[in-house]
């Protein structure tokens, strides 16, 4: 352990210490960690009342940048939040940038919060002036690194995920207890991430990740409007690694059976990057086993080509 944590004196003398790492911004303020607190009135603690964004930063650049920007807007307007009235999206750049820099940021993980702001004890989210924003920039691990070797075990949860008409999926708001409550079916069995459906019975998302799944050397991923969270890191696999590999990717519903007749089934998120699925199942022993049970070749090649392109010399901040 370093002199900065363990003697007071030095841990005081300079402003930015280990033990006050990671200095956060909030609401105008950069705060060290353990200062760093909202008003209780807050609906975002309230109500949930706020939407979000995991970001990841590869070598100093916020990489999709504008794509989240992007997202978080049109997700602060989905939910009737004027952001852009409070926080133009270059002042938002702007405080992600600032938290990276006074944090020494080199690889890492931003998370970025608009709540309703503070308001009034009751629903009214119109009694709030103005909306709350907090960055955080620290690290990030979600999955431990041999499961990205080995591929990871699921369940498929038995909770449905919520439908569109209720609160749209697609839009990432500071309600997540559906999906937590579906994590925690997982964890029950063992393991770290479920496999969500639909009220159809139709695949949506992981309770972090999108799915994609890999039939005959095409992929398969559903539709946003089976109720999924239209995930950046989805779009990039689409958009860029899967065309760079030479292989199709169709948007259709996705089964139940579909899952157990795949070749390959690998999750995409911020956080997770690109992660094999090899098992599905309550039971470490009984679980399905998903084609080899190995991370298959285009889930390799993807995984492998993610990480070329964000330890590569442009990060793309598009
Ligand atoms: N679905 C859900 C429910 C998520 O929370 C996330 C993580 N943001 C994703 C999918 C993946 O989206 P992204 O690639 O933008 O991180």
């Amino acid at each position: 352990m370093s002199n900065a944590v363990t003697d007071p004196t030095l841990a005081k003398s300079d402003p930015t210490s280990a033990t006050d790492k990671p200095m956060v911004y909030v609401n105008g303020k950069m705060l060290p960690k353990d200062q760093a607190s909202i008003n209780v009135f807050d609906h975002g603690l309230l109500y949930g009342d706020g939407v979000f964004e995991g970001i990841r930063v590869y070598k100093g650049r916020i990489f999709k940048l504008q794509q989240h920007m992007d997202r978080l807007y049109s997700c602060a307007k989905a939910i009737r939040i004027d952001l852009e009235k409070h926080v133009s999206r270059d002042e938002m750049i702007a405080i992600q940038r600032r938290c990276i820099e006074t944090n020494e940021l080199v690889d890492g993980y931003i998370r970025l919060v608009v709540t309703r702001g503070v308001g009034t004890l009751g629903l009214h989210p119109f009694r709030c002036p103005e909306p709350g924003v907090v960055c955080i920039a620290d690290q990030i691990s979600l999955y431990p690194p041999e499961l990205y070797q080995n591929g990871m075990r699921v369940v498929i949860a038995e909770r449905p995920r919520i439908p569109v008409e209720c609160l749209d999926p697609g839009v990432k708001s500071l309600n997540y207890l559906n999906n937590i409550l579906a994590k925690i079916e997982a964890i029950d069995a063992g393991c770290l991430e479920c496999i969500m459906l639909n009220i159809e019975g139709h695949v949506c998302e992981g309770s972090g990740d999108n799915i994609f799944l890999v039939k005959d050397g095409e992929m398969f991923t559903p539709p946003l409007s089976d109720g999924l969270l239209g995930g950046v890191t989805r779009r990039f696999v689409m958009e860029s690694l899967a065309p760079l590999a030479g292989i199709d990717v169709t948007e259709r519903h996705i089964t139940r059976d579909d899952l157990f007749a795949a070749d390959e089934i690998f999750l995409t998120g911020t956080a997770a990057e690109v992660i094999a699925v090899t098992r599905i199942g309550k039971d470490e022993d009984s679980a399905h086993v998903v084609g080899s049970g190995q991370e298959g070749p285009i889930t390799k090649s993807l995984r492998l080509k993610f990480r070329q392109v964000v330890t590569g010399d442009s990060i793309p901040e598009d």
